[in-house]
């Protein structure tokens, strides 16, 4: 495997980031997981734009034009010969000093490492997921908004641990108010008749591209598509649930709490 890292290519072994990188002292850097499909990179503009929004949202200076960028990945597939498989695209803040000031890092680093992925087993595509919802509260948008793809994930992670602890894959997080705001690492949706419900971005919903993906064929298939608040009980009384995310594609759910 051959992994970008600011406009070289390097074997496994020696691709590394330097320990004063903020991207690890800090969380501070963003990210996009974007898939390929039979030799196409699924729909990488919007990920590409969506890792630049996260990027200004951070006062983060990405070191290339979208179009490099965009370059940058399909060279990655290319070198790893990867026709179907997961491309995650990092930047960090670069390098700097142990003092969390940003302005003390001289540049941004890009990595890019295009490989393959299984989130769940097969059995839970065929049989359905059971999850739980969580009390680690999905973070705030005046503390750290959850439309940044940013490299602190602790929120979700935490959120994913007590999915664990009750022996579930995933979690349903709610925000302050107690609204749905989404899972730990995918978007959520409920189909009640004619209607497909997901929990608007203002809720603390990540602008999954899955998640429009669906919602733009939901359309087309005559369904009724619409992002109103959704509390739990939305979901107990739903005909259908499911999960949306690049990772895990589209997840049945069969069981809440
Ligand atoms: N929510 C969160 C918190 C995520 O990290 C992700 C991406 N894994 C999603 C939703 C789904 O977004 P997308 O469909 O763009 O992968």
């Amino acid at each position: 495997m051959k992994i970008y890292i600011d406009g070289k290519f390097y074997d496994e072994k020696n691709a590394k980031i330097s320990v004063f990188d903020h991207g690890l002292l800090y969380g501070d850097g963003v990210f996009e997981g974007i898939r390929a499909y039979n030799g196409r990179v699924f729909k990488l503009k919007e990920h590409i734009d969506r890792l630049y929004w996260s990027a200004k949202a951070i006062w983060l200076e990405i070191p290339m034009k979208h179009a490099e960028m965009t370059k940058a990945v399909v060279d990655s597939c290319r070198r790893n010969q990867l026709r179907d498989g997961y491309i995650r695209l990092v930047v960090t803040r670069g390098v700097g000093t142990l003092g969390l000031d940003p302005n003390r890092c001289a540049k941004p680093s890009v990595i890019i490492i295009a490989n393959k992925i299984q989130l769940y087993p097969q059995e839970l595509y065929e049989k359905g997921m059971e999850i739980v919802t969580v009390a680690t509260t999905r973070n705030l948008h005046n503390a750290l908004n959850p439309a940044i793809k940013s490299l602190n994930y602790l929120n979700n992670i935490l959120a994913k641990i007590e999915a664990h602890n009750a022996h579930v894959e995933e979690a349903i997080m709610l925000n302050a108010e107690g609204y749905v705001a989404e899972c730990t690492g995918d978007n959520i949706f409920a189909i009640k008749g004619n209607q497909l419900l997901t929990p608007p971005l203002s809720a603390g919903a990540l602008h999954g591209i899955t998640r429009g993906t669906v919602m733009d064929l939901a359309r087309e298939s005559g369904l009724q598509v619409s992002e109103p608040n959704l509390t739990r009980y939305d979901f107990y009384t739903a005909d259908e649930c499911f999960l949306t995310g690049t990772g895990a594609e589209i997840v049945p759910v069969v069981k809440i709490d």
